[in-house]
């Protein structure tokens, strides 16, 4: 379905961009990868998604807390693969504290990558999206960008923000073959919320199934994490034919969170 296309997806080294990039890559689409982690183990990912889907792929570890950096790594992405058809604003970060004890270097660091991050990148990608006629654009939210939890202030602010941004870019490229969506997941089994599940863990003599049905019975009616493969599925959805005139929205894949 996506032979020719090429995707950009930021934060994939792991977790939800990883098995978005995979998803991609089994459709057809040529990648660029990027995120953190071990040069070894980024390789091994990177040609072993080539040797699978029989596609391109590369990758730029790019720091997405630097704007320079993530327009770099859209232009990098158009000159080695021919454009950025699919942009997946992923990458993310997560500090938890009390406001009064919550770090300003951390705030800092969660607005710059879980939101200017995307403003930076979909700012340098529209305009190769428009000369095609044709992009897709999914930044990866939250339920925090729907709704609030305790001590997470620069999460659930850049998450909402996220949200807001998306709207505005879906509007400015609406009918022109560009939508821009956001989704919107409750917990995820990644490294992202590994230590919230390891700090319910701690108070059960560190029982990781105990502390992960703790966390979600707090939150998630179904009390079910949400599986990367679910999130990725949809996200080749948004990427179809079908979806070309959803845009603007913000879809929870929250097993019920949110409508509480
Ligand atoms: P993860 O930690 O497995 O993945 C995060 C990715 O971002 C990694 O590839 C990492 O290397 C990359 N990254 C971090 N800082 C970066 C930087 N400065 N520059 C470039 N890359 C950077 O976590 P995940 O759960 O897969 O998170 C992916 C996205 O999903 C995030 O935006 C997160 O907020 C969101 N999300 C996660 C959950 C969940 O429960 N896991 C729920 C809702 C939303």
């Amino acid at each position: 379905m996506l032979k020719g296309k090429v995707a950009l997806v930021t934060g994939s080294t792991s977790g939800i961009g990883l098995a978005i990039a995979r998803a991609l890559a089994r459709e057809g689409a040529d990648l660029m990868l990027n995120g953190f982690g071990e040069a070894q183990a980024i390789e091994k990912t990177r040609a072993g998604l080539e040797a699978e889907f029989g596609v391109k792929v590369g990758w730029s570890g790019a720091d997405l807390s630097q704007p320079a950096a993530v327009a770099g790594l859209v232009e990098y992405a158009v000159r080695r693969l021919g454009g950025v058809d699919i942009l997946c604003n992923n990458a993310g970060i997560q500090h938890t504290a009390p406001i009064e004890r919550f770090p300003p270097e951390k705030w800092d660091a969660i607005i710059g990558v879980n939101l200017s991050a995307a403003f930076h990148a979909m700012r340098v990608a529209v305009p190769h999206m428009r000369k095609k006629g044709w992009g897709r654009i999914v930044n990866t939210a939250s339920v925090h960008g729907l709704v609030a939890s305790v001590e997470k202030s620069a999460y659930v602010a850049a998450k909402h923000g996220l949200v807001g941004l998306t709207k505005v870019v879906a509007l400015e490229t609406a009918g022109s073959g560009i939508t821009c969506n956001a989704f919107c997941p409750g917990f995820v089994l990644t490294d992202l919320i590994r230590p919230q599940i390891e700090a319910k863990a701690s108070k059960v003599g560190g029982d990781f199934a105990a502390g992960t049905r703790e966390l979600l019975a707090d939150k998630q009616p179904s009390k079910q994490l949400v599986t990367v493969e679910q999130i990725a599925a949809y996200i080749v959805f948004l990427c179809s034919d079908a979806a070309a005139q959803i845009t603007g929205t913000a879809l929870p894949l929250d097993g019920g969170w949110t409508a509480q």
